[in-house]
């Protein structure tokens, strides 16, 4: 004996269940009878619906309020239809830890569902992936409807096959397989986009790394030219610091000189001034004077020795008068003297001139007579006396015109001197004053070289700024590096020269490069990089996941056939055994269809049936199941030349093989006996006995056969009210009950 898993079932408020109704059952093949519209369907209805079922119709309504109790004179309306079913899950049949699984669903007037596990509210989803898992639900078969039972006759191949399918437990695999395919196109649709977004970043990728690229070599120059400027800044800077105190200490020393030779020059110039003009002028007129004074005395001399002649005369002659004293030619000559001043005078207009002619005259006059009177002795002694008076006067004036003409001499002499010095200055100072070119030019020589290196010192804080912007503070190293060799000496300037000319050739080729602020481009390619790579990471996960999806499909498509194939054998044989079993003999069959697509009508048709489950959109190849069916001493074959019983037998037949091979835990069977003649009630009964061997049966029949199958019978009753009502009969009563 196997398990029962179906413990009861509730039905309060569904359909012509207006008061809540339990049937429990007890034993493996349970009974319900009952007359005809007593609601003996609506049980089954009730499990069709508690299962999950979406398809009105199925449950013979349009609307969910169909399914509520409508009321009658005796029983009002319901506003709720609540279905429960109680599972024994001691052997876990359902995937849940609880010995009992209580799964329940409710239909409100407004149509709104809701399902229930152990009370919680859940999803249908979930009570459809629950009841899977336990070989519940899905296309049906597992109740069947009354008259329905050649269902599985007249469905397509494809229907057919997915009910087989259903059987065979293949939904779960289906499901997943469904799930994986579903995943496997998600997956597909990723990397596309990941695909078009690397495509996408590849040329902005590349714009970057050439940008970067560049940067980099700028760099490097950067660097190369921070080593380069360097060296030719601490040259530099040595150089000029240099110079500029060597020619500091020059232009003091030319300073210097040019002073003392200033010096030098205005005593020169004193000098020569003082050996010049003003001293021989000075001397000159001191000539002239002594000139005059020297012919003052020789006249004097003149004229004493001529008086003295004169008194030597009288002295020789004894007798002396005057008029021998005053000789006539003295007087005329006296008068003619007279007579050319007066005539001058005469000429002249001015008359200070003429006054002073005058005065001239006056004084010749006194003179004259002062000589006659003076000069007229009286006696010899007298005259003696006179002689030597004059000769004593003679030499008197002789000394003195001796004296002059020795002071003349002397003047001349030092005129001379003065002369030939005034020649020496002048020389000294032409000599002083080309010194002093030449020292002013040497100093302007130096003013210049100081010039120029104030120059250069300003073109190296330029150079200094302008390494600043273009490397930054790496220029400052210059500044400790130590004096390089050579950098003192005049040599290096025209090595220091190129090194100029090759850093500003590198400062040109750095500018061309026109990368300026290059950080955020550079942290712009690495954050590009970096999402570039992990695309492409994502590309290779889901590459992978996309095999792995692929080898799961792969692997349950293996399985799904593996099983059909297998499930579809153990049918036939089971089949054939049921078949010939009913029919006295005969053969019957399923066979695997040659594949073929499926067509755009039967898509629709399964997305527009089956709108919350998971029938695949799949377009794959499809191959369905046709049934080969050979009647004993009948030679034609086929499902088409069969009469109704001849069908509904055929149907049982299949639908009992299908589930031996895969018992479900329970089959609701609802008078699918009904087109069965006696000899038949009794082998299907035969049959029912079998299966309950192997699943729980609930079976709905007016046949007395099936009846006597079942170990425990439910009499439905409708009374006067229109309520369906349960009471529990013994066989012997259950024949009165069912009429
Ligand atoms: P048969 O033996 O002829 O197949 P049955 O016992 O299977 O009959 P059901 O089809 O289960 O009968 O029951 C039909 C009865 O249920 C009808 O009398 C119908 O009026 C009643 N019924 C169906 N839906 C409702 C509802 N929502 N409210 C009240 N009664 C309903």
């Amino acid at each position: 004996m196997t398990a029962m898993y179906l413990k009861s079932i509730e039905l309060a408020g569904f359909k012509s269940f207006g008061k809540k109704t339990t049937l429990e059952f007890g034993t493996r093949i349970s009974s319900i009878v009952g007359p005809n519209g007593s609601g003996k369907s609506n049980v089954a209805d009730g499990f069709r619906f508690v299962l999950g079922e979406q398809s009105m119709k199925s449950m013979r309504g349009k609307r969910g309020e169909d399914l509520i109790w409508g009321g009658s004179p005796a029983l009002p309306r319901m506003n709720r239809a609540g279905v429960k079913v109680v599972f024994d899950n001691s052997k876990r049949l359902l995937d849940l830890d609880f010995k009992d699984v209580t799964v329940e669903r409710v239909v409100y007037r407004d149509g709104q569902n809701e399902y229930l596990l152990n009370g919680t509210v859940v999803r249908l989803k979930d009570v459809i992936r629950l009841l899977a898992g336990a070989n519940i639900g899905g296309s049906g078969y597992q109740i069947i409807s009354q008259g329905e039972a050649d269902r599985i006759l007249n469905a397509s191949p494809r229907e057919r096959r997915e009910m087989v399918e259903d059987a065979l437990g293949l939904k779960l695999y289906q499901h997943k397989k469904v799930e994986s395919e579903r995943k496997l196109e998600e997956t597909g649709m990723n990397i596309d986009k990941t695909k078009s977004l690397r495509r996408e970043l590849a040329p902005h990728l590349n714009f970057l790394r050439v940008q970067v690229e560049k940067i980099e070599k700028a760099r490097e120059m950067k660097d190369e030219l921070a080593v380069r400027l360097n060296e030719y800044l601490a040259r530099e800077n040595a150089w000029i610091t240099q110079e500029d105190a060597r020619l500091r200490d020059d232009e003091k020393t030319h300073d210097a000189e040019l002073k003392k030779l200033a010096e030098s020059v205005s005593h020169a110039r004193a000098v020569r001034a003082s050996a010049g003009q003003g001293a021989t002028a000075d001397l000159k007129t001191k000539i002239g004077d002594r000139e005059g004074k020297l012919s003052e005395a020789r006249r004097e001399s003149e004229q004493i020795t001529r008086e003295l002649g004169r008194a030597e005369g009288a002295l020789e002659a004894n007798t002396v008068t005057v008029e021998q004293i005053v000789p006539v030619p003295h007087v005329r000559q006296f008068a003619r003297a007279l007579s050319e001043t007066i005539a001058e005078a005469e000429r002249e207009n001015d008359i200070s001139i003429i006054k002073n002619r005058l005065g001239q005259i006056r004084e010749r006059i006194k003179a004259f007579v002062e000589g006659l009177s003076g000069a007229a002795p009286e006696t010899n002694e007298e005259v003696r006396q006179q002689v030597e008076a004059l000769a004593k006067s003679l030499e008197r004036v002789r000394t003195q015109e001796a004296a002059l003409a020795g002071e003349l001499e002397t003047l001349r002499q030092r005129i001379a001197e003065a002369r030939e010095a005034g020649f020496t200055a002048e020389r000294d100072l032409m000599e002083l004053e080309s010194s002093v070119r030449v020292a002013q030019s040497k100093l302007g020589g130096v003013r210049s070289a100081r010039a120029n290196i104030a120059g250069l010192r300003q073109r190296f804080e330029e150079e200094v700024r302008e390494g600043i912007a273009l490397i930054g503070a790496a220029v400052h190293g210059w500044e400790k590096a130590d004096i390089p060799a050579g950098a003192l000496l005049e040599e290096d300037r025209h090595a220091q020269e190129k090194r100029r000319r090759e850093i500003e050739r590198l400062k040109i080729k750095i500018e061309e490069s026109g990368i300026g602020g290059g950080d955020a481009v550079v942290k712009e390619f690495n954050q590009t990089k970096e999402r570039e790579e992990f695309l492409a990471r994502e590309l290779v996960d889901l590459e992978s996941s996309a095999q792995k999806l692929q080898d799961i499909i792969t692997e349950l498509e293996k399985t799904i056939d593996a099983r059909f194939t297998e499930g579809i054998k153990h049918i036939n044989v089971a089949l054939q055994n049921f078949f010939a079993k009913l029919f006295g003999g005969g053969h019957a069959k399923l066979e695997v269809e040659e594949p073929r697509r499926k067509t755009a009508r039967e898509n629709l048709d399964a997305e527009s049936e089956d709108e919350e489950d998971f029938v695949s959109e799949e377009e794959g190849l499809y191959a369905g199941l046709s049934i080969d069916v050979a009647l004993p001493r009948k030679k034609i074959r086929g499902l088409d030349v069969l009469s109704g019983g001849e069908r509904a037998l055929t149907s049982i037949a299949l639908i009992f093989s299908m589930s031996q091979v895969n018992p479900p835990p329970f089959l609701i069977l609802d008078e699918t006996d009904a087109a069965l003649d006696e000899a038949n009630s009794r082998r299907y009964a035969d049959m029912i006995r079998e299966l309950g061997n192997k699943s729980q049966l609930i079976v709905i029949t007016h046949n007395r056969a099936t009846m006597a199958a079942a170990g425990e019978l439910y009499g439905v009753t409708m009374g006067q009210d229109g309520v369906s009502k349960l009471l529990s009969v013994k066989l012997e009563e259950a024949e009165r009950v069912a009429k």
